[in-house]
C-alpha cells in the first residue's frame, strides 16, 4: 500500500548552511516522540522519502529551513513529522500509563487545556483552499490521539462557522493568507503564541499576490520575532523574489534541496 518512493533515492540533495544534522533512515524514536512513531505506523508509511530523511532532524533540532522540492515529495510530513513530535511533548499527555486514570478522564483534561489554549502556537501558511485542507486533513491524521487540534481557514466560505470553531480552541492553524488577516483584523486570532511558522508553496502564494498579506501577518507586531519562533519555507522553484522573503524570515537557516528545481 501506500506511494513507492524508491525512485527518489537517487536523486541528487544539495544542502547547505551551517552545521548540518546527519540524514536519518528511519521513523523510529529518537529525535520522533513515540505517539507520533505510532501514528505513523497506523498510516503504514515505511520509511522517510528524502526530503522527509534531512528535514526532521534539521526541524527537530530548531534550526530554520528553506526547502524546495517538487509536488509528491513528501513534503507536507517533512515538516508536519518534526514539528508535530515537538508540538506533542509541549502539552498534556494521555499516554502516561497512570492508572488511577481513565481515557474519559485524560480526554477530559485535555479539553480543558485546549479551552483556555485559544492562542496556536503551530501556523501554517497555504496558498488556496485545496491546498490548506490537504495539510490539514494530513495534521488531523498525525496528532491523532495527542493534545494538539487542528484547525483550517481559508476565504470563500462562511467566516462565523470558521471563528465558532475557532472557539474551541486550536495549537495548530492552517490558513490562506486572506483569511487569516480577516479574522486577525476581527480579534478572533492572536498569534503571539506562535512558536512554528510554515510557509507552504511560497512560490505559488507569492504567484497569486499574496507578498503584502503574508508580510501583514509574519511582520504582525503580535508575531514573535525570527530568533524567538522557528521558521520553515517550502517552495518548488527559489526566485530571488523567494530568496528575499527567506533572507527577511528566517535566522541562520539550512537550505536544503532534493531533486532539480526549477528557478
Ligand atoms: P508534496 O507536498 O511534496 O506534494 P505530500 O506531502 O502531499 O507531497 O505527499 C504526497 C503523498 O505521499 C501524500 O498522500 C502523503 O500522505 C504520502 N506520503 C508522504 N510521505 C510518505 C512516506 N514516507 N511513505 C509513504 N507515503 C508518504
Ligand atoms: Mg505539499
Amino acid at each position: 500500500t501506500g506511494i513507492n518512493f524508491d525512485h527518489y533515492d537517487n536523486i541528487p540533495i544539495d544542502i547547505s548552511g551551517n552545521n548540518v544534522p546527519e540524514p536519518i533512515t528511519q521513523f523510529t524514536s529518537p529525535p520522533l516522540d513515540n505517539l507520533l512513531v505510532e501514528n505513523i505506523k497506523l498510516a503504514r508509511f515505511n520509511k522517510p522519502t528524502p526530503i522527509q530523511k534531512y528535514s526532521i532532524p534539521i526541524v527537530n533540532q530548531g534550526r530554520d529551513l528553506m526547502a524546495c522540492a517538487q509536488t509528491g515529495s513528501g513534503k507536507t510530513d517533512a515538516f508536519l513529522f518534526p514539528i508535530l513530535s515537538k508540538a506533542f511533548s509541549l502539552g498534556p499527555s494521555i499516554n502516561n500509563n497512570n492508572d488511577n486514570d481513565n481515557d474519559a478522564n485524560q480526554y477530559n483534561k485535555i479539553s480543558k487545556y485546549r479551552a483556555k489554549n485559544i492562542k496556536p502556537i503551530i501556523l501554517i501558511l497555504a496558498p488556496t483552499r485545496e491546498l490548506a485542507n490537504q495539510i490539514f486533513e494530513e495534521a488531523r491524521k498525525f496528532s491523532y490521539r495527542s493534545w494538539i487540534r487542528p484547525c483550517v481557514v481559508y476565504g470563500g466560505t462562511n467566516i462565523f462557522t470558521q471563528m465558532k470553531n475557532l472557539e474551541n480552541g486550536s495549537q495548530l492553524l492552517v490558513a490562506t493568507p486572506g483569511r487569516l488577516n480577516d479574522l486577525m483584523e476581527r480579534g478572533k486570532i492572536s498569534l503571539s503564541n506562535i512558536k512554528y511558522l510554515i510557509l507552504d508553496e511560497a512560490d505559488r502564494m507569492l504567484d497569486m499576490g499574496f507578498e503584502l498579506q503574508i508580510r501583514q501577518i509574519v511582520e504582525h507586531y503580535d508575531m514573535p520575532i525570527a530568533t524567538s519562533r522557528q521558521t520553515l519555507m517550502f517552495s518548488a522553484t527559489f526566485p530571488s523574489n523567494i530568496q528575499n522573503l527567506a533572507g527577511d524570515f528566517l535566522n541562520d537557516y539550512i537550505f536544503l534541496s532534493v531533486g532539480k528545481i526549477g528557478s
